[in-house]
């Protein structure tokens, strides 16, 4: 599978393409991973509106690829609730999750180091434990100003391919693809948020940005927790 250049203006096609073009994309690029990596291919799910549209497009190539989830300490109620659901439906979901202990209220004072023990190190198992060679993710450019440069087909860490399928997917569509197939999302949605994490450092936002309720009041705000930025490849520099 190509690492994709540069020569496709990513920016035209989230406003060229409609929408049933952008479901045939996302179909297309995981077929074409999946035939490459075979179980070598597996869905990072995070329990958000973006992770089950993938997973359900991914299902949608083929019923047996796997997937994983990080859950933490700090996951609302309703998420962990979800999550439960969603591994019960597809035993084929393996979570993850740091017991490391951490300074109280770690998240307050140094969230990145809270979001590396507690979101990237688990990443890291996973992609060790269950020999992935091209992880899958639901990273969309319109999220907010930390998303605009990605690539569909990235490898970022040497020997682990990124496939972000859905890139080009406007907010509105994830909703529209949802309702379409009835996919069950995480009721938090319901309150008014728009893109979830850790309840200290998840907020409701209005904002053009989706993100930023996320990290508010901190030096992240509005920022990443490390898994798609840091090296995953366990070896590899940090
Ligand atoms: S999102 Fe917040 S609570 Fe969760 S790991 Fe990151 S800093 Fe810690």
């Amino acid at each position: 599978m190509q690492v994709s250049s540069t020569s496709e203006n990513l920016a035209v096609l989230v406003e060229s393409l409609n929408f049933a073009q952008k479901i045939d994309r996302s179909l297309g690029l995981i077929r074409e991973a999946y035939e490459e990596y075979g179980d070598g291919l597996v869905v990072a799910n995070s329990l958000g509106k973006d992770s089950v549209a993938v997973w359900h497009l991914a299902k949608r190539v083929d019923p047996n690829i796997r997937g994983f989830i990080v859950t933490t300490r700090y996951k609302p109620a309703e998420t962990v609730a979800f999550m439960n659901e969603e591994v019960a439906r597809y035993p084929e979901l393996r979570v993850f999750r740091s017991d490391e202990p951490l300074p109280d209220r770690l998240y307050e004072t140094d969230p990145d180091r809270c979001c590396d023990v507690l979101k990237v190190q688990p990443v890291r198992q996973a992609i060790e434990v269950m020999n992935v060679e091209c992880w899958v993710t639901g990273l969309r450019c319109t999220e907010g100003r930390t998303r605009v440069d990605y690539r569909e087909i990235e490898e970022r860490d040497k020997g682990l391919v990124k496939l972000n399928p859905i890139l080009l997917w406007h907010e509105r569509e994830i909703w529209q693809y949802l309702a379409l197939y009835q996919v069950p999302v995480n009721p938090l949605y319901a309150e008014g948020y728009r893109s979830l994490g850790c309840a200290p450092c998840t907020h409701i936002t209005s904002d053009q940005n989706e993100r930023a309720g996320r990290w508010v009041g901190t030096s992240k705000c509005g920022g990443e927790c490390g898994i798609h930025t840091r090296p995953l490849k366990v070896g590899a520099t940090v």
